[in-house]
């Protein structure tokens, strides 16, 4: 792999649609990395990602497809090495993953969802690892450049690990993850002044559009599910921006018996949908069975095209099934 890196004079950076901390963080690790041992990347991500990650070194250089779409497509045609963070479906990529398909580039894949698909000439995958930020600290301490990393790619690795990891709560969790942490830490991290810039960001409409959402929680009669819905309407009024709707689904999983939980939002004509379980309830097997999707077996997502009104009976009934299996 060094050596791949090492002959690619262009090389490219792409993560998922709706970027969450582990794409942006895992990207920025890479393309920090890449530039200590002299290389030069481009990193680029689908559509926008929260203001609250504006801070991390290299955000301001990232392609916003979605904003740039021929020089994002023309990076990824002249591409000789395409690495593919956070995601194993080039589905995942929307608009640009028939460009990514058909690049002559090499394709690396580094990720941590299950079932990855078969379009990488080197995968890096393990799905029991927390966050594809993990895996990008494991890559570069294998090839011996643990010394490299500073204080900026410790922030950038150590937003992937917090915000995939519910802050190390989660059962992904695994005692190298917090030696990862410490390691970090040593380096020169600041672990305070990162989730302070990503967790302590809010501003006042983003709060009363939880108290709003908390006030919408149902909970199914004789099953052990919550779930909230978001319209657009609602989003408008509390002047949605991206990322405002961010961890709200775990509220509806903090309620005593509730092992599955659900948020669906209203999203430019479709209707995007959450899920988050506990134990051995997989929601990616429900998110890919009824709702197009996928991802992690306790954290997954999907999308139904119906009105928002229909999508919301579609998701009662199905998780009703889904449970009854
Ligand atoms: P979130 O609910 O935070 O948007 O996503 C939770 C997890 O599900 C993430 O790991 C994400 O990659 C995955 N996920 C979300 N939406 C989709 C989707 O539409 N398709 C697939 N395959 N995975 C998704
Ligand atoms: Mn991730």
């Amino acid at each position: 792999m060094k050596n791949l890196i090492e002959n690619s004079s262009s090389i490219v950076i792409v993560s998922h649609k709706n970027p969450d901390g582990d794409a942006i963080g895992s990207s920025l690790a890479l393309f920090n990395y890449l530039k200590k041992i002299k290389k030069q990347s481009t990193v680029i991500l689908p559509d926008s990602f929260p203001a609250y990650y504006n801070w991390l070194c290299g955000s301001d250089g990232i392609l916003i497809a979605d904003k740039q779409m021929e020089k994002s497509k023309q990076e990824i045609a002249n591409a000789e090495l395409i690495f593919c963070l956070d995601f194993n479906d080039l589905t995942r990529l929307g608009e640009l993953g028939p460009f990514v398909e058909k690049a002559k580039a090499v394709k690396v894949m580094i990720d941590h969802h299950q079932n990855p698909k078969d379009f990488a000439g080197f995968k890096l995958h393990r799905a029991n690892a927390c966050s594809t930020a993990q895996l990008i600290y494991e890559f570069i301490e294998s090839n011996g450049h643990k010394e490299l990393v500073d204080e900026f790619i410790g922030e950038c690795i150590y937003t992937g690990l917090i915000t995939d990891s519910g802050s190390f709560k989660y059962s992904s969790v695994e005692s190298k993850t917090h030696l990862i942490a410490a390691d970090l830490i040593d380096r020169g991290l600041n672990h305070t002044k990162v989730h302070e810039l990503i967790f302590d960001q809010n501003n006042l409409s983003r709060l009363h559009l939880l108290g709003y959402a908390l006030g919408k929680i149902q909970v199914l009669d004789n099953y052990p599910v919550a779930f909230m819905v978001l319209s657009s309407k609602d989003l408008k009024q509390f002047n949605f921006s991206k990322g405002d709707t961010e961890g709200l689904v775990n509220y509806c999983l903090s309620i005593k018996g509730v092992e599955v939980a659900a948020f669906l939002k209203e999203d430019a004509g479709i209707v995007k949908m959450s899920f988050r379980s506990k134990g051995i309830i997989r929601v990616n097997d429900f998110a890919s069975k009824y709702f197009s999707g996928g991802g992690h077996i306790n954290a997954a997502g999907g999308r139904s095209e119906l009105p928002i009104d229909q999508a919301v009976i579609q998701f009662t009934q199905s998780i009703k099934l889904f449970l009854n299996d």
